[in-house]
């Protein structure tokens, strides 16, 4: 790290104890910065780093609810509102027994870069609560969530904060979000969550866009070293939101993803994934990879506790949560003959995993440029709450994949820009950086 953000880092360890995922994220956004700061010696000057990892606003908060049984419980509730130089607060909420307010912030923070990768004018935060939806009927989900937004409301507004989905929050919990926001507020006010249902006033294509924007910028990547998806045997870890539609747009581009996870195991099948039987055990019955693989047959094996990264692969698209992919797991890929790796998921990588890929030279796209076609889509579903209109799924789709060409070329540029071609680590930390940090020069000490 440059000797000039080495007691910056050092102070935000020391404010910030207990917080490894926080720590981690900013660490890897500083290793790329030396050469920013010394060519920008105003941003030093107003001390943007350090505002910049000093969240805006951190809310935290009781969520008591009832369960079917008439049990009290309750859960913690976050929102990180961490910077809004460039619009209002965007970012999602995650609904796991994981999150805590460390998680909530690194995932803040990483949203900071990617929402000003995307050149719509969005600021960065997250949210979520430590509650788990797993095993929860719908009307204990629906009651956790009024409970949430009972909270949460005076927070948000279409200028102020704008939540989407994550882990564990889909359509459904954004319909008893929004609904309770409505009541309370008596304002049907479209724009303040996206992520919305089609009937009411969501966006086609935002629920494929991340899992699609991860392929279109795993296309490019690919391009850029004269070599394409079709035929290439993929990996997709998860089998949520993210996953089910990089999968969907790696088959239409003639690739073929022969894995997928859950937290519980993984399912191998050599003659690749049949999305409409995933989809129907995911989606419509909400349940379990096992399921699928069970009633796949005998051309898929399911490994309990497997380790997805040991099956062989040309490509890899990590899509379920951070840290999952370790060093040992990126050595694996490597020497059984991976060509990418571009990240569906936030900060999917260990700092190890991301050594040895970057170390061996394939093609890696990190979480904040490759996945930032969800909150971009976000942000084209503001900008139809905000017009009263709707755009057909192929003006959109067309619309994500110049956004994430766009993304591509731009970290591409700037790595190259800064010494490190190839780099798109370098590249999206220098690009989102920039963006923000002129922002907060122009809007002055706020
Ligand atoms: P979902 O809840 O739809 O799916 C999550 C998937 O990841 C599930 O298969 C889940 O398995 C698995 N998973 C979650 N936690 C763990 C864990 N600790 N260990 C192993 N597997 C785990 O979430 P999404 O698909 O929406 O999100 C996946 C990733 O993509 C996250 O990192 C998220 O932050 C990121 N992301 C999502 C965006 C979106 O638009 N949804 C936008 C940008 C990034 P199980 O069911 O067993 O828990």
């Amino acid at each position: 790290m440059d000797e000039k953000l080495e007691p910056i880092f050092d102070e935000v360890l020391r404010r910030n104890p207990g917080e490894p995922e926080f720590h981690q994220a900013v660490r890897e956004v500083l290793l790329s910065l030396g050469p920013v700061v010394a060519k920008h010696p105003e941003f030093a000057e107003r001390k943007i780093i350090e505002r910049i990892c000093e969240p805006e606003r951190q809310i935290i908060f009781r969520v008591p609810w009832i369960d079917d049984t008439g049990q009290v419980r309750i859960n913690r509730g976050f929102r990180v509102e961490f910077n809004s130089a460039l619009g209002p607060y965007k970012g999602g909420l995650r609904f796991h027994p994981s999150v805590n307010l460390g998680i909530v912030k690194f995932l803040g923070f990483e949203q900071i870069f990617k929402n000003a990768l995307t050149e719509l004018p969005i600021g960065g935060a997250k949210g979520g609560s430590d509650f788990d939806p797993k095993g929860r009927s719908r009307d204990e989900v629906m009651r956790f969530c009024q409970s949430f937004m009972t909270e949460l409301y005076r927070h948000l507004g279409e200028y102020t904060d704008v939540p989407a989905g994550d882990i564990g929050v889909g359509t459904r919990e954004i319909g008893y979000l929004f609904g309770q926001y409505k009541r309370i507020t008596n304002r049907y006010e479209s724009g303040v969550l996206t992520g919305k249902g089609i009937e009411w006033g969501g966006a086609l294509v935002r629920t494929e866009a991340t899992g699609y924007g991860a392929v279109f910028f795993l296309r490019e990547m690919l391009k850029a070293r004269g070599d394409d998806i079709a035929d290439r045997t993929c990996l997709v870890s998860g089998s949520g939101n993210v996953a089910l539609y990089a999968i969907e747009k790696i088959h239409q581009l003639g690739g073929r993803v022969v894995a997928c996870s859950d937290s519980a195991g993984v399912v191998h099948d050599p003659k690749g994934i049949d999305l409409e039987l995933l989809k129907q055990v995911k989606e419509v019955e909400r349940g379990r990879i096992a399921d699928y693989a069970g009633r796949r047959g005998h051309d898929a094996t399911y490994l309990a506790g497997g380790n997805i990264w040991d099956i062989p692969c040309d490509v890899a698209l990590p899509c379920a949560t951070q840290n999952e992919l370790t060093g040992r797991d990126a050595a694996t890929l490597v020497g059984n003959g991976c060509i990418a790796v571009s990240e569906g998921a936030n900060m999917p990588t260990t700092p190890e995993g991301v050594d040895v890929l970057l170390d061996a030279g394939i093609a890696y796209g990190p979480g904040k440029a490759a996945n930032a076609g969800g909150v971009a889509t976000s942000a084209l579903e503001m900008q139809q709450n905000a017009s009263r209109d709707r755009w057909s799924f192929e003006a959109t789709e067309a619309r994500l994949a110049e956004i994430m060409t766009h993304i591509h070329d731009l970290c591409f540029a700037t790595a190259e820009e800064y010494g490190a071609p190839g780099n798109y680590v370098t590249g999206a930390n220098i690009a989102g950086f920039q963006r923000v940090a002129h922002a907060m020069v122009a809007l002055g000490l706020v």
